[in-house]
């Protein structure tokens, strides 16, 4: 009679776990982005990832795909109705005013975390997925709006991705211009009727300009010909696009003005952009941000004008080269083999003297004993750069073996030799400067 194993429970479909094999990019390019952050002084927030749902709802906007179908709500056992974030920009908001950080101030913050939005997973589209946003307070003029778009570009470099990805950028207007040119699509649109699907009929009275958007191939010939917003825009949003365009210019940094381009959520004005790629299939948009001049005001706050963007984490690792990546893996400087009793009880300490003494060190103990040879394996396996051997004999004489597994050695030099701690330190030194 066999055993019969529990039932495994597994994971929430579109929420993946990240393997060891796995992280080394993701803390790559989480350091980079840390190091970006801090050569523009920009400072990090950090937010809870349960919110109440109205807060949501008030900024994102009712009648949006995250808000309509992908947030995941639940009632909290006292009967509050809580949601897990779907994306960072209302709740930095919301903790921007409450903590009363934005008054007659200005804020460059960022944040990195899980979001949470119920879509059908797939390659680059996940129920779990990771987001750097960057949120700008108190500055209305084009020249942070550029700024931002230049900090993202510096990462492409960075990363090496600048020939994967494409800016395109639009202007959604003030709120009033963008109610005129609102009643205009709605005419067109009406008379268009018979073209439009579903979700674009729900949204016809609600959310018209949302239909622009619209991935359905069907409807492409028609919002390719319906009436620009940009050609409807008000004196100062066209300044403030002029403006932007000229600094993007004299940055070299090349765009497309895209007029359908008009973002998912509800609480944009004037400057929207997307860096695209088509190297995801579908899933092509890295980053996207805007201006969101209105939503501090909207969220209680006072009026304050704001600017910001997200980035998917998931789709931008997966564009980085393997072999960039594969050059950053953090193996062990050394790995410690400890043969025998008196080597166990005192290969530990010897690790934790390395530790002290070599800053940056990285030391692998071959815990649980084992014949040399099982104990060698596991060294190897490791990657480490030297095995360090600790036995009876080295006791004895007071040193340590080195065994060079893939470190270069002085070609003089025996492949492997008995050195003293000083010698040790001073090798393990060189290792780590390397
Ligand atoms: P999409 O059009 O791809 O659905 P979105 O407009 O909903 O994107 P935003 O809300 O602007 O996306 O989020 C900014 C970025 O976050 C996206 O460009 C993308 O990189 C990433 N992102 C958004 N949703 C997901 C998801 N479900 N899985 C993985 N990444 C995502
Ligand atoms: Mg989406």
């Amino acid at each position: 009679m066999g055993t019969t194993l529990a039932e495994k429970i597994q994971s929430i479909r579109g929420m993946n776990d990240i393997l060891p094999d796995e992280t080394p990019a993701w803390q790559f390019v989480e350091e980079k982005l840390r190091q970006l952050m801090q050569s523009y002084d920009y400072d990090e927030i950090r937010f809870p990832i349960v919110e109440k749902t109205a807060l949501f709802k008030r900024s994102i906007g009712e009648v949006t795909d995250i808000v309509e179908k992908e947030m995941y709500t639940f009632d909290d056992r006292n009967g509050d109705s809580l949601t897990l974030r779907p994306e960072g920009t209302a709740a930095c908001v919301r903790a921007g005013v409450q903590n009363g950080i934005l008054v007659n101030q200005q804020q460059r913050l960022w944040y990195l975390g899980p979001m949470f939005r119920h879509e059908r997973p797939q390659k680059g589209r996940y129920r779990q997925f990771h987001q750097i946003g960057v949120e700008v307070f108190g500055l209305d003029g084009p020249d942070i709006d550029a700024e931002l778009i230049c900090m993202t570009a510096r990462l492409w470099k960075a990363l090496g991705l600048s020939d994967s990805v494409t800016l395109q950028l639009n202007s959604l207007g003030t709120p009033s211009s963008r109610e005129v040119y609102r009643s205009i699509l709605t005419d067109y649109l009406q008379e268009n009727k018979p073209l439009l699907d579903e979700d674009s009929l729900r949204r016809l009275e609600s959310n018209p300009l949302r239909i622009l958007d619209s991935k359905n191939p069907a409807m492409q010939d028609m919002i390719g010909k319906a009436p620009r917003l940009m050609d409807h825009l008000d004196d100062e949003s066209k300044e403030h696009f002029t403006r932007l365009c000229a600094y993007l210019d004299s940055a070299g940094i090349a765009y497309e003005i895209n007029t359908r381009l008009v973002r998912g959520l509800d609480y944009y004005s004037k400057t929207v952009f997307e860096w695209v790629t088509d190297k995801l299939g579908a899933q092509g948009t890295i980053c996207a941000g805007g201006r969101y001049d209105g939503l501090v005001k909207q969220l209680g706050g006072r009026d304050t004008p704001a600017v910001g963007f997200a980035m998917g984490l998931e789709r931008l690792i997966s564009l980085v080269d393997n072999d960039e990546l594969e050059k950053h893996l953090k193996h062990p400087h050394a790995a410690l083999l400890m043969m025998g009793e008196r080597a166990q009880n005192s290969g530990l300490a010897l690790a934790e003297q390395l530790r002290n003494d070599v800053s940056g060190v990285r030391v692998l103990t071959v815990c649980g004993g084992g014949s040399f040879k099982s104990q060698m394996k596991r060294a190897d396996k490791s990657q480490a750069k030297i095995a360090l051997i600790l036995g009876d004999d080295e006791l004895d004489n007071n040193a340590i073996t080195v065994k060079y597994l893939r470190a270069s050695r002085d070609s003089d030099k025996p492949q492997q030799e008995q050195l003293s701690q000083s010698q040790i330190i001073e090798l393990m030194n060189k290792l780590v400067s390397f």
